[in-house]
């Protein structure tokens, strides 16, 4: 249907406000603190774009934003059009994260848009700032209460959620470093921490960490939980801890569907499905090339199996939930209840 990959070319200047400071049971949007009652139909885990060139490496965006709002504004709106309210943006900092594409998508699809604070440590540390390796745990976590308390980078613009990804488990005294800074923004903040996990043994440890510093279980998200192996019986145990089970790499690839079908089923009958959150993980990655001397960027979407992004769990997953006996009440619990559970912030310090 629409163009997957469209073409851009410059970059922006930037706007410079501050949002009233949210309240009790308000998520924090791109555009301000909403009441967590208006979330509606919720993508957990999805991203707008991303930019994998590595941490510090060149200026974001690389792309032109106008172009990129023209581009991207057309699958947001048809997944408006499919009732979804309220989508997570799960880039982080030096991996193209573009707060103010953000807030301009939110305003003109109408979707609630929630970006995020935090670093990524997977992909063998390729997106951490020097800085990291500098700081500790606790000026790390000011960087980021900071960002909570004064909004992002002179946007004014205030993150929802902490973001941040690991290895697989052994995790590193640094992936340690990353999930104690976690830890103390939760703690000053109440934003939720969702993280990027590179195996069950390694979410094993971070709650560990996480409850040695005193934070409880449900305000972590397992992310990537979907690629557990052990078939099903580790995200049912954490999941009664009380930790969240992010199922979010959603897509049309059928053999993948019947793993997320018979994923949710085992939570299902385990009386789980209220931990459960599910999203695709679509979004743009930035392409950039020397084409004859000349600076080309393209935004590509990402090649997960979804061709159209943000609606197959909408255009084939829930058909199929209902065919093997799942309830509206039960999808209701997934798509709006669970989101708004795990992403409202409690806790106000500022
Ligand atoms: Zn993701």
């Amino acid at each position: 249907m629409q163009r997957r990959t469209f073409l851009t070319t410059a970059s922006l200047g930037s706007l410079g406000f501050v949002f009233p400071a949210p309240i009790f049971n308000e998520v924090m949007t791109v555009t301000g603190p909403i009441s967590a009652n208006r979330m509606g139909i919720t993508l957990p885990h999805e991203h707008i774009t991303t930019d994998f060139t590595g941490a510090e490496k060149v200026i974001q965006p690389q792309y032109d934003t106008q172009s990129a709002v023209q581009g991207i504004y057309p699958y947001l709106k048809r997944l408006h059009d499919l009732g979804c309210r309220t989508l997570f943006e799960c880039t982080p900092n030096y991996i193209g994260r573009d707060v103010l594409l953000l807030q301009k998508l939110s305003e003109v699809s109408g979707i609630n848009i929630i970006t995020n604070t935090g670093y990524y440590a997977a992909a063998n540390f390729k997106y951490l700032p020097k800085h990291f390796y500098e700081e500790s745990v606790v000026q790390l976590a000011q960087r980021w209460i900071k960002e909570w308390e004064e909004g992002i980078d002179g946007t004014g613009i205030r993150p929802g959620f902490i973001k941040i990804g690991v290895n697989k488990a052994p995790l590193s005294a640094d992936e340690k470093k990353l999930v104690d800074a976690a830890a103390l923004t939760h703690l000053k903040t109440g934003l939720t921490i969702a993280i990027h996990t590179g195996d069950g043994k390694a979410a094993d440890q971070e709650l560990s960490w996480l409850m040695e510093r005193g934070v409880a279980p449900e305000a972590m998200i397992w992310v990537h939980a979907q690629n557990d192996k052990d078939e099903g019986a580790h995200l049912s145990a954490l999941a009664r801890k009380g930790v969240w089970i992010s199922l979010d790499g959603i897509n049309a690839k059928p053999r993948q569907l019947k793993r997320y079908l018979y994923q949710l089923q085992s939570m299902r009958m385990d009386g789980l499905l209220n931990k459960v959150l599910i999203s695709h993980d679509d979004g743009w990655a930035v392409k950039a090339e020397e084409v004859a001397g000349e600076k080309r960027v393209q935004l590509d979407l990402f090649k997960n199996g979804n061709t159209v992004p943000y609606h197959t769990i909408f255009d084939k997953l829930i058909p199929n939930l209902f065919s093997w006996g799942f309830t509206r009440k039960d999808i209701k619990q997934i798509m709006v209840k669970n989101p708004r559970k795990a992403y409202t912030i409690r806790v106000r310090k500022l």
